[in-house]
């Protein structure tokens, strides 16, 4: 089976071709433009998709050197997303789905974030916990099959790779602040300054208390030293990044224990943080539990985990039609 698949759901333009399971090619062109503004710019960003999405599915294609014809199905990141972007991709899969006569399938991005671990060995098996960090999302999902999975909490407020990207800002980092603030991190002394751990009933989670007390902490030294940032950077790092793994830790031992759950995994683009890596290996240790992380690659916004969830899709005989449309909130369940 031969899937081309699209993401497009946010800053990163993205194409993968399947090969009976495996991926042969998962190209992702980043989008520059947005970091002299501090953030991702929604128009700007549809139209960078526009301009790199027929380079990057070429690319791709001519990568896993497989042809339009050899293709069994077209898919595409439905939701959620920025709408702009979405529409980008979509309205591309759904032409040249036409256009080649091909079925297509709409991808669930967050479904698709999950299911990256079954794209590399080792592979969580069927039920498992998944912690999803990134951008927009933090949730924990207890994944019965691939198209079968249940929310059980997640973020109130800001998501925690917002956490990161909006403490950073106030530190003066670049966007997206959270891998700077991550290497900062690794040379400072992450109880030096504590700061509040959000905490919330049952599963859920919140981080915009974070932000407000780094803010207001941020305030009150400057005011005193106006060099207090520069001169306590990574220890000011290293504690963010502490407060911010003991809030998602602390929902996550809770969750697993609740549900007899001993697999656990982790998703997303805050996956790649070294100090959350270490901090779930630790606790796998002493709690035994199988941690599974995907490869940095498949963190991230990328087709490959488009693809691999658009196969279980064809598998289960989850085709869309013309009709379908691109669904900026789209729920995973
Ligand atoms: P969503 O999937 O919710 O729509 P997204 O796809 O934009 O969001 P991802 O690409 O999965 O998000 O992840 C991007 C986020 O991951 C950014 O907030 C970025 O700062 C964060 N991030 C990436 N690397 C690190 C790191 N090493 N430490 C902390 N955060 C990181
Ligand atoms: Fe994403």
């Amino acid at each position: 089976m031969t899937i081309l698949a699209i993401e497009s759901s946010c800053d990163d333009t993205s194409a993968a071709v399947l090969v009976n399971g495996e991926i042969r090619s998962n190209v992702v062109a980043t989008q520059q433009v947005h970091e002299q503004y501090g953030g991702v710019v929604p128009e700007l960003a549809s139209r960078a998709h526009q301009q790199h999405l027929i380079p990057v599915v070429e690319a791709a294609l001519q990568k896993a050197g497989v042809s339009k014809a050899d293709l069994d199905a077209i898919a595409f990141t439905q939701g959620p997303g920025l709408l702009g972007s979405l529409l980008v991709g979509g309205m591309f899969a759904k032409t040249l789905a036409l256009a080649l006569n091909k079925p297509l399938i709409a991808v669930n991005h967050m479904r698709a974030h999950i299911l990256a671990h079954f794209i590399e060995d080792p592979k969580p098996r069927f039920p498992f916990l998944c912690l999803t960090v990134s951008g927009g999302h933090t949730q924990l999902v207890v994944v019965r099959s691939a198209l079968d999975m249940q929310i059980i909490g997640q973020t109130t407020d800001d998501a925690a790779g917002e956490a990161f990207d909006k403490t950073g800002k106030l530190l003066g980092l670049p966007y997206p602040a959270g891998p700077h603030l991550d290497k900062l991190a690794r040379q400072g002394n992450p109880t030096r300054f504590p700061l509040p751990v959000g905490t919330m009933p049952g599963y859920d989670f919140s981080f915009s208390g974070l932000k407000t007390a780094v803010l207001y902490f941020l305030k009150k030294e400057t005011a005193k030293n106006p060099d207090f940032i520069q001169e306590n950077l990574p220890d000011l790092c290293a504690s963010i990044q502490h407060t911010i793994i003991q809030t998602l830790l602390r929902q996550l031992r809770r969750a697993a224990h609740d549900q007899g759950l001993t697999q656990v995994a982790l998703a997303g683009g805050v996956a790649a943080n070294s100090g959350l890596r270490q901090a779930l290996q630790d606790e796998a240790a002493a709690q035994g539990w199988e941690v599974f992380i995907p490869a940095f690659q498949y963190c991230t916004d990328n087709a490959g985990m488009v693809a691999i969830t658009a196969q279980f899709q064809y598998k289960a005989g989850d085709f869309a039609d013309q009709l379908v449309s691109s669904d900026p909130r789209l729920k995973l369940a």
